[in-house]
């Protein structure tokens, strides 16, 4: 298979996690390409999992190497960021990389690697709804869906820089369609 990338961002609460795992299940040819973060590991996360885990001085030397493919200072002081021995490491294991990121990361990503790559910003029907299904996943405070909600309001203007919008309304609706966009990308 030629060298192929697909990008997923979406504002949080958009259902981009729930389609990246449907992706995963329903093709066998992604991997789910692992960032490196200098942050420390929390609770069970795994060293090459979640993240590689590495130092502010090493995350530092990779940089000066240009050892990535694009980086952010996300936090003060916390820095994350796809290393290019990633990219290469699933290439040569015959798979097509899977990015699920913020909108940023997903512009990045497309501006460096063009026509190999598919973005696509996966997108609630009204911010409304998105306010509605965080509070149902249950998996933040009241104050930190409000701020999630009030950062959707940016990231949203983000939507025509990518590729591929896909609406997420009805969920079997929105999963067939990225069925879809994924099979038409990869038999290009
Ligand atoms: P994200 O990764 O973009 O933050 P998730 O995939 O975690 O979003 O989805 C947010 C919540 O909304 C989850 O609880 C998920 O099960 C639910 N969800 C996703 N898509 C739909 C949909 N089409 N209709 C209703 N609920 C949905
Ligand atoms: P967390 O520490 O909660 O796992 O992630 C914090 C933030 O870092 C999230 O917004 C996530 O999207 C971002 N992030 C994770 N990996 C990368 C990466 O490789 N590059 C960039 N630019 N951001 C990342």
């Amino acid at each position: 298979m030629k060298e192929k990338v697909i990008i997923f961002s979406a504002p949080s609460g958009s259902g981009k996690s729930t389609v990246v795992q449907h992706l995963l299940t329903h093709f066998d040819c992604f991997e789910l390409s692992v960032s490196a973060t200098s942050r420390a590991p929390r609770g069970v996360e795994q060293h090459g999992r979640e993240y590689y885990f590495i130092t502010p001085d090493e995350f530092r030397a990779l940089i000066a190497e240009d050892a990535f493919v694009e980086h952010e200072e996300v936090y003060n002081g916390v820095f994350y960021g796809t290393l290019k021995k990633e990219v290469r490491r699933i290439w040569d294991a015959g798979h097509a990389i899977l990015f699920d990121v913020d909108v940023k990361g997903g512009v990045n990503l497309k501006r460096y690697f063009g026509d190999k790559a598919l973005s696509v910003f996966v997108q609630a029907p009204s911010v409304e709804v998105l306010r509605e299904r965080l509070i149902k996943r249950a998996t933040d405070s009241p104050e930190f869906i409000e701020e999630r909600v009030r950062k959707a309001a940016e990231e949203m203007t983000y939507a025509p820089k990518f590729d591929y919008r896909l609406i997420n309304d009805d969920l079997e609706t929105c999963l067939n369609e990225a069925d879809r966009v994924v099979s038409a990308f990869l038999a290009e």
